[in-house]
């Protein structure tokens, strides 16, 4: 039922409404939404940013700290990028999984991976309700349509809800995502990967996800992310 319609078939939700409507409306006028990188009121990444974030060249960068697969980002995690993945992430704004995903897509380019199909890092179900869309996914999506391949967002999902890596030790960080994501068999045995995340700090999270879809039958696994913490 639409919102119209509600008002239409409910006074009580009706007044409910006109009230919070209001309230949102003094709220904007007293918090303006502004950019996360720049400040410049307007919605949560201005046009500004967007295209310097269009122009902010990619550097690749591969690591291997703690993770058992390459794993690719397309630079630091810090100034515009950083802004941009907390927009994308906290900020409500899938929209920024497109250049996002632009900017793996150039980055994979220049590697020379051979992958079946694209699987973003799943988010548990209860995380994915709370922010409505997987930015991960949101980005994946892109660069599956721009390299042509297949994207199996429920090929990996995540069985249970995981704390906070931040600030965990290695032994700690596997602990806390041991047994985390289940792969499907069916959709993965006998492929070859490419895992999309946002950030990537320690690796732990992509390299518990590379173990799952090894363990259903995957014959190689890649990771990409936007940023890489430093
Ligand atoms: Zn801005």
């Amino acid at each position: 039922m639409t919102q119209q319609a509600e008002t239409r078939t409910s006074i009580g939700f009706f007044s409910y409404t006109a009230i919070k409507n209001v309230g949102h409306t003094l709220l904007d006028l007293l918090f303006p939404a502004s950019c996360v990188h720049c400040g410049r009121v307007d919605t949560g990444f201005c046009d500004i940013c967007h295209a310097d974030l269009a122009n902010f060249p990619t550097s690749l960068y591969i690591t291997t700290t703690e993770t058992e697969i390459p794993v690719a980002a397309t630079g630091v995690h810090q100034g515009i990028l950083q802004s941009a993945v907390q927009a994308l992430k906290y900020h409500g704004q899938p929209t920024l999984g497109i250049p996002l995903g632009q900017r793996l897509a150039q980055t994979i380019q220049q590697l020379d991976w051979t992958f079946d199909i694209i699987i973003p890092v799943p988010l548990h179900t209860s995380r994915y309700q709370e922010r409505g869309y997987n930015q991960s996914q949101e980005m994946a999506v892109e660069v599956a349509k721009l390299m042509n391949c297949p994207c199996l967002p429920d090929a990996i999902i995540r069985t249970r809800s995981t704390d906070s890596q931040v600030g965990l030790n290695r032994e700690e960080r596997l602990r806390n995502l041991n047994d985390a994501f289940s792969a499907q068999t069916e959709l993965i045995n006998g492929k070859m990967l490419l895992l999309v995340d946002d950030v990537q700090t320690t690796g732990t999270t992509l390299s518990m996800c590379a173990e799952a879809a090894i363990q259903a039958g995957a014959t190689a696994v890649y990771g990409i992310t936007v940023t890489a913490a430093t």
